[in-house]
């Protein structure tokens, strides 16, 4: 706790109604608070289909309550946690089903438990390979709620930055490490080693101030790793590392001239990691409103609804191959956040992000060339399917509206942000990858290297992530002298 109050430097707005979810036929279901439209939309898709939600309700609620310190909340570096016996019977009774499953025991239709279920992509899984604690996220989402920070979640990363600086933290742009540096003897990392590579505009802006102020302070600076100049293969030391790039791409890229000794045979475990399904993610800047067809939050679901999530999940070198030929068979997420957030279009258009999962990309397989040649027909695929979908849900003159757009499929996403497989979710949370049996924060040889990120413990997404950031800066704290850290000046 750095003592900032959040509510002071960003405002938050609860999103309602919650989603809206459009199937195959054209039919569509909003869920949100209102007690009465609820009703009548769940009793039309199954008989008693509210009371139905609200049992099923209940026992997310519990998964929640359960879920949240056992398999989120909970440092497994401080031992075993204490958990209620309500919350532990809970547990014992859920855990070895699927969450499909585990919707059969309370709805019939296929929508029904659909309407449940897609969320499971959160975590890089299919409703019949998710454990059926995940059904904690409806209960995030539908009994909690769902929050948007105005002005997206960039201003989140940018307000804490400002933080960060104001409190004396200094960020280096355009740098990327290329290398964390380790010594076996001691069992410690050094430092890492990193490319420095100024975009244009900063380079012109430093040549504009140098021409300023060529002072005695800017020699000083040239000899700092911020100096504004090309630099490679730089070290750069630290008592202490926290890598947030992905942790197998930390394993596997960063560490590689470690001996393998050191790296307790990761390599190995490795291969036996599944892995979440990448994305085909589609922005759209679109000169017409479409209020009425979309909501901030909005699902398409295929009616083929099983074997919609075949292959989302199996690494392949051809993901084209395996989206379907019909586009009504495309399950997808949009995100339309200017009925939350006026700011983030002009007035009488739209901002619209779509998500079309995607398998994770095989680690052998074509050459680069034919695997980009196969994301642009995934890319292209996605595209049409989504607007064939809009089309039929009402959305007139969508292809004529589009003004901008940006596609990226899963070896962008891989390339980008150094993503192993192009998986936008880290690694899956299925059982044997959860919680205890996630990939630990603390590095199993090297005791002054941690890990945060999606990939470790807890999981996959920003309150996750932030959960087990905040763990680790804790423990690093806590242990200052056993890590030979020395307090920052
Ligand atoms: C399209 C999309 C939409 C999503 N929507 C949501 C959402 O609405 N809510 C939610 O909770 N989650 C969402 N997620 C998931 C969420 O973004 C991730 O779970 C989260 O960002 C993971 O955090 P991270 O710190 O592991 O990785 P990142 O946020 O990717 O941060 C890792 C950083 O490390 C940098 N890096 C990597 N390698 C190096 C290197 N060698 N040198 C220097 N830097 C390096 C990367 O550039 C990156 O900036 C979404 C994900 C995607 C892809």
């Amino acid at each position: 706790d750095v003592g900032k109050d959040m509510d002071e430097h960003i405002s938050i707005q609860r999103v309602m109604p919650a989603f809206r979810v459009n199937f195959a036929d054209g039919a569509s279901v909003t869920l949100s608070d209102d007690e009465e439209k609820m009703r009548k939309e769940l009793d039309s898709l199954e008989i008693d289909g509210y009371d139905k939600y609200r049992r099923y309700m209940e026992m997310a609620d519990i998964n929640l309550d359960a879920g949240l310190p056992l398999f989120i909340e909970q440092d497994w570096e401080k031992g075993l946690p204490v958990l209620p016996k309500f919350l532990i019977n809970a547990l014992l009774h859920w855990p070895l089903k699927s969450h499909h499953d585990q919707l059969g025991e309370f709805f019939e239709s296929d929508r029904m438990k659909a309407l449940f279920s897609f969320q499971d992509l959160y975590i890089g899984l299919s409703p019949y390979t998710a454990p059926g604690v995940f059904s904690l996220l409806q209960s995030i989402e539908l009994t909690n709620g769902i929050y948007y920070p105005i002005g997206g979640f960039a201003k989140i990363a940018e307000k804490m930055k400002t933080l960060c600086e104001d409190m004396g933290v200094k960020i280096h742009y355009d740098t990327s490490v290329s290398q964390i540096q380790a010594d076996p003897s001691t069992r410690r990392v050094q430092g890492v080693r990193y490319n420095h590579h100024p975009s244009e505009g900063e380079e012109e802006e430093e040549e504009k101030k140098k021409k300023k102020k060529k002072n005695a302070e800017e020699e000083a600076e040239k000899n700092s790793m911020s100096q504004k100049k090309s630099h490679d293969n730089q070290l750069f030391s630290a008592d202490v590392i926290v890598s947030n790039a992905d942790l197998p791409y930390t394993e596997m890229e960063l560490l590689r001239e470690t001996p393998e000794t050191m790296r307790d045979g990761f390599e190995q475990r490795e291969k036996k990691f599944k892995y979440s399904s990448s994305v085909v993610s589609i922005c759209w800047a679109v000169k017409k409103r479409y209020d009425t067809a979309l909501a901030h939050h909005s699902i398409f679901l295929s009616d083929k609804y099983r074997s919609s999530w075949d292959n989302v999940f199996e690494p392949t070198d051809r993901p084209d191959l395996v989206f379907p030929d019909d586009y009504k068979d495309f399950n997808f997420y949009v995100h339309a956040p200017s009925r939350t957030d006026p700011s983030c279009c002009p007035s009488n258009h739209d901002s619209i992000m779509v998500l079309v999962p995607a398998p994770p990309l095989a680690e052998e397989g074509g050459s680069l060339e034919d695997i980009r040649d196969a994301e642009e027909r995934l890319k292209a695929k996605a595209r049409e399917a989504v607007i064939k979908r809009f089309e039929d849900a009402g959305m007139t003159d969508f292809r004529s509206s589009i003004v901008d757009e940006s596609i990226r499929g899963p070896l962008e996403w891989k390339q980008l942000f150094n993503l192993r497989r192009g998986s936008v979710f880290g690694i899956a949370h299925p059982m044997d990858q959860l919680s205890l049996f996630r990939p630990s924060p603390e590095h199993p040889k090297l005791k002054n290297l941690f890990s945060v990120g999606a990939s470790t413990r807890p999981g996959n997404g920003v309150p996750l992530v932030l959960v087990g950031a905040e763990q680790v800066a804790r423990s690093i704290l806590a242990r200052e002298d056993e890590l030979g850290a020395k307090p920052a000046t």
